[in-house]
């Protein structure tokens, strides 16, 4: 364990017990405890390419990208430059700004379904006003949404819903009234017929189904052969909705998101993360006669000081820019699989029953022994020696989502030999967990 010996995390330690008296936890967003996972958090210093450095000078391959945006790799000179030229002229207008014309019309031309954008400043916020949205134009109160995906911490969709809800082993949250989730109706991922028999139960009264295409917050999980295309026809078949909440998988699965990858065509979407480059951005947008009930064309009330702001567009739009370049893509794919594919080889070498996979720059693997189609199989996996694994990987330089229920993300800035690097650590500490 000579990697180990010089791993000194003193100033992090000290920075985070004093956190802990002056924010909830310590931290500003609940995954970041590592909670789940045991021992403290790294309390960062900078980030760059991909790579992240800690305040005791500790150097970290970092496979978070704060939680995706980072797809160009962190502090991306370009994005940077960019950021400078536009902050001069003032953070925030409140006002109509060209940059979120060149925005929007990026997000257009991506996107398939999306013939008009509206800017807000997170996922959380496109997913709630989506979901006014879907109520609004159908008429209808009742939504479907798939256990273990996430769409954001509204009130709403605080069901079944994932990740840090799931890491946390929260079921639900207090404080959510019984009469606003009692519309909410779940169903487990990849399971067609559960949704059919849902429709079946409430032919007139569900307004859609919203879904993360692939899903990245019970852990890496694809959508099976045949799913969204059935989504696709039970929502046409009963006049409802579907909804890609492409908050993670926009312009990450590919530049037109999962959507663009699997050809199946929904009504809304939602984006956020990559699409503001590491700036607070979301999105929504659609189907131009279902965007027309969008206030100020339409009756559906939705709004925000800081929307579309002018630094926020710019740090989206060098993002798309660069991501826009030929062979940004095979790029990414390329350096993904080389490690999903080699960290399942390593992990099976070393006797470990692991599942995995990769799609593009997105990528995850479960210590489990059986194929994980939806959150309840990603349940299975031994999550005692994830946190082991999590902690080795971490003290060799690897920084890894501090949770079972959490895809991995890379970057333009990954290297072949950051890759490398990765698979030697992984080697070396599935040996001994
Ligand atoms: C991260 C995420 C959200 C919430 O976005 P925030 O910007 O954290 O509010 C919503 N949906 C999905 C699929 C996400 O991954």
């Amino acid at each position: 364990m000579v990697t180990t010996t010089s791993f000194n995390t003193t100033k992090s330690e000290e920075i985070f017990t004093a956190a802990q008296k002056l924010m909830p936890g310590g931290v500003s967003s609940p995954v970041r405890a590592f909670k789940s996972v045991g021992g403290q958090p790294i309390v960062f210093d900078r980030v760059q390419g991909a790579y992240a450095w800690d305040v005791d000078g500790n150097k970290y391959i970092d496979y978070v990208g704060t939680w995706g945006p980072a797809i160009c790799g962190h502090a991306h000179p370009e994005v940077i430059k960019a950021l400078q030229e536009a902050l001069v002229k003032g953070t925030s207008f409140g006002a109509p700004c060209v940059l979120e014309n060149v925005l929007a019309e990026m997000v257009i031309e991506a996107v398939p379904s999306i013939d008009m954008v509206r800017f807000v400043n997170s996922g959380t916020e496109a997913c709630m006003s989506v979901l006014r949205l879907m109520r609004a134009f159908t008429g209808r109160e009742k939504v479907i949404k798939f256990e273990g995906c996430y769409h954001g911490h509204a009130d709403m969709f605080l069901v079944k819903a994932g990740s840090g809800v799931a890491t946390l082993g929260l079921p639900d949250s207090p404080g959510v009234p019984k009469s606003t989730t009692q519309a909410t109706l779940t169903a487990p991922y990849n399971d067609l017929e559960a949704v059919k028999a849902l429709f079946t139960e409430n032919p007139d009264s569900i307004a859609g189904v919203i879904l993360e295409p692939v899903v990245g917050n019970s852990g890496f999980v694809p959508p099976d052969a045949g799913f969204l295309e059935g989504l696709r026809e039970l929502t046409q078949e009963y006049g409802a909705l579907l909804v890609f909440d492409e908050v993670m998988t926009g312009f990450r699965i590919a530049y037109g998101g999962a959507q663009a990858k699997f050809g199946i065509t929904p009504d809304l979407t939602t984006l956020g993360k990559v699409i503001g480059g590491g700036l607070p951005v979301g999105a929504y947008g659609g189907r131009a006669d279902i965007m027309a009930m969008v206030a100020p064309a339409g009756p559906m009330y939705q709004a925000g000081t800081l929307s579309g702001n002018p630094l926020a567009m710019t740090a989206g739009i060098k993002t798309l820019e660069l991501l826009k370049k030929p062979g940004a893509y095979e790029q990414l794919d390329r350096i993904t699989k080389k490690l999903a594919g080699g960290m399942l080889k390593v992990a099976q070498e070393a006797g470990h029953d692991v599942v995995g996979g990769q799609i593009s720059a997105m990528f995850g693997m479960f210590f489990s022994n059986s194929p994980v189609h939806n959150y309840d199989d990603a349940k299975k996996s031994d999550l005692q020696k994830f946190s082991r694994f999590h902690r080795g990987m971490l003290e060799s330089g690897i920084y890894l989502a501090p949770s079972q229920f959490e895809a991995g993300f890379t970057s333009l800035a990954h290297t072949e030999k950051d890759i490398e690097q990765t698979l030697a650590a992984a080697k070396e500490v599935l040996s001994r967990i």
